[in-house]
């Protein structure tokens, strides 16, 4: 039977794709005070929002009649029809959230339109109003919204733990806080204070209050208009990199965005005095006619539309690059920029059968002798382009037995490659290995192997490394600090949130350096509370050794040689800990055809 759905059942689905967990919440009750035209906001939370969550605003207030209105679904005071979504200024305009918020919690409103005499209280519990009487009460609104999911169990399953969810309303506050320094913004979280700012328009005192001390002194300012968009905030010296793009921030009329566009140009410009995979810090503010975006894409995507992809584009990479360029970088970041040699696997690439594929490995030392003969049927035709080469190129060559104990004496090292590379020749196969990447791998499967079943020491470091954390990465330690305790790494807070590293584990030496410190804590990000000391562990021996690798640069024929030999003892030596291949090979007839000598 076909039935239309009562509005509290629409209510109810509609919540749960506005409504996915607490942050949202608390970001769409934020925004509203922010269209409101608040100067002052209070976000309180406790047990990570599930249980209470109140904002408190300043602002414009609810008249007494449009109260029961504005919990209707699509119900807004920010347009009137279609064509307004072409101007749309505030940052909501769907009249979604009031009506998804209440159906899924018990909410109480108290709000006064300035100028008025008297304010109002209206109470509702999963969409059904409870209550609503006059009251006196200061100018402005104020939101409380408690028990979230209380009526649809399943969802409230989905979230994770409070401390995780109090984590991301961390980074909704502080990216709201960041796009309106002009607004005073407080958050408690169960009493206490986690951040406070005046609104007095200094974004820099809140990029230092929130990411900390160090990537506060090196930030460069930006500010750059042109017809239809300009670009303000600050940008980090090169210096301050990370490994992911959690710092890389920026704000559309206000709206936290993500743009691969705008990603695309920011790496772009930073690209000459950066490392492959570090990623800016950057805290910038577009504003663009409203006429050349699209903000109609759905509430909880941070996406947006450009009409005019190529113009964002140019204008954002140049604006970042004259800053760049305009200031006294610091010199090592330009002298350590050293760029690791890309990879050419597409060109040649092994896929080697890995130990437990017993079968192939079998299989192709019988096919072997055959592999080797001129195939007698249709001549290869030897194209110009890379892309026809390697599709004949492909080998699985490990039956090769290189990399057996036998076959060492037999091993001819031909010399180094751009200090990179190590060629071997041996039987009818030209090898490459990557010292670097096989280096590691050495380090990397020693280490692991001795940190098996092995109890954890600690290793003093005088004098302590000083590690200035932002708001997330504070939180992040605190989640993990007892897995890092076990681990051997001890960590003391030392004032504000500067955090003292006084030891290490005792076989991670290469780990000692306040760039990968905060690397590993970072990386810790995604992974959330469950991350098993084994995970961290694995991550900080991986870094560890690629440390003591970068390190060590020249190589001789029999350092070489010894290293090839511990590699051959491992029992996958194929990859690198971060998944680089480490050998990778062409046969002689590869060769030969290439040259053309055979067909
Ligand atoms: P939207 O923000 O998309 O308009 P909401 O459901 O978030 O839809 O809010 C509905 C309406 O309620 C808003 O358009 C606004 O008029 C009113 N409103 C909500 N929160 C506030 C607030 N804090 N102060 C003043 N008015 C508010
Ligand atoms: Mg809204």
């Amino acid at each position: 039977m076909i039935r239309l759905l009562d509005q509290a059942t629409v209510n109810k689905i509609a919540a749960g794709e506005v409504i996915e967990r607490p942050a949202a919440v608390v970001k769409e009750l934020t925004e509203n005070a922010i269209d409101a035209g608040a100067t002052a906001i209070t976000i309180e939370i406790k047990e990570g929002g599930l249980s209470f969550i109140r904002i408190t605003d300043n602002g414009g207030g609810i008249a007494k009649d449009e109260i029961k209105l504005a919990f209707e679904r699509h119900s807004t005071s920010k347009i009137k029809s279609a064509e307004d979504l072409l101007h749309v200024k505030s940052l909501g305009f769907r009249g979604e959230a009031l009506s998804s918020i209440a159906a899924v919690a018990q909410v109480e409103l108290v709000t006064k339109v300035p100028g008025e005499m008297i304010g109002c209280r209206y109470v509702t519990e999963g969409g059904v109003e409870k209550n609503i009487e006059e009251i006196g009460c200061p100018d402005g609104t104020t939101f409380v919204v408690r028990n979230l999911f209380y009526n649809t169990p399943a969802r409230r399953k989905f979230l994770k733990s409070a401390m995780t969810e109090a984590g991301y309303i961390n980074d909704i506050v502080e990216r709201l806080a960041v796009s309106h320094a002009g607004l005073s913004f407080k958050f408690i979280h169960n009493n206490q204070l986690k951040l406070g700012t005046s609104g007095n328009g200094n974004l820099k005192d809140i990029i230092y209050h929130i990411y900390g001390r160090d990537i506060a002194a090196g930030l460069l300012e930006t500010d750059r208009e042109q017809q239809g968009i300009s670009i303000k905030g600050y940008i980090g010296k090169p210096v301050v990199s990370r490994g992911n793009r959690n710092f890389m921030n920026y704000f559309i009329n206000g709206r936290y965005i993500k743009s691969k566009l705008i990603n695309k140009a920011l790496e772009d410009a930073y690209k000459p005095y950066s490392m492959q995979h570090r990623y800016p810090f950057t805290s910038l503010s577009f504003e663009v006619d409203p006429e050349l975006i699209d903000v109609n894409v759905h509430p909880s995507k941070m996406e947006l539309r450009f009409t005019s992809q190529e113009t964002v584009y140019n204008f954002t990479k140049q604006a970042v690059e004259d800053t760049l360029r305009g200031k006294e970088l610091i010199e090592e970041a330009l002298v350590s920029a050293e760029k690791p040699m890309p990879i050419k696997t597409s060109v040649l690439k092994i896929l080697p059968p890995e130990p437990f594929e017993i079968h192939r490995i079998e299989r192709q030392s019988v096919t072997k002798a055959q592999d080797r003969r001129p195939p007698e049927f249709e001549p290869v035709i030897v194209k110009e382009s890379p892309e026809q080469y390697h599709a004949v190129e492909q080998m699985t060559l490990f039956d090769d037995r290189l990399l057996s104990k036998k076959s060492a004496s037999s091993h001819r090292i031909i010399g180094q490659l751009f200090r990179t590379y190590w060629i071997v020749e041996f039987e009818s196969n030209m090898y490459m290995i990557d010292q670097h990447a096989a280096h590691e791998k050495v380090l990397y499967e020693k280490l692991m192997a001795s940190l098996q079943n092995k109890e954890f020491s600690s290793q003093l470091l005088e004098p302590p490394i000083i590690l200035s954390l932002s708001m997330r990465e504070e939180q992040i330690v605190k989640e993990h600090i007892s897995v890092l305790n076990t681990l051997g790494f001890e960590i003391e807070p030392f004032g504000g949130r500067e955090y003292s590293v006084r030891g290490i584990p005792g076989d991670l030496l290469g780990i000692a350096q306040k760039e990968l410190l905060i690397e590993l804590i970072d990386s810790l990000t995604d992974e959330g509370p469950g991350g098993s000391a084994q995970m961290i562990l694995e991550k900080a021996a991986s870094m560890s050794c690629k440390a003591a690798i970068k390190a060590n640069h020249a190589m001789s024929q029999e350092e070489a040689r010894a290293m090839i030999g511990s590699l051959l003892e491992l029992e996958n030596p194929y990859h690198c800990p971060h998944g680089r291949p480490v050998i990778i090979s062409m046969s002689k007839y590869e060769i030969e055809k290439k040259f053309k000598r055979v067909l």
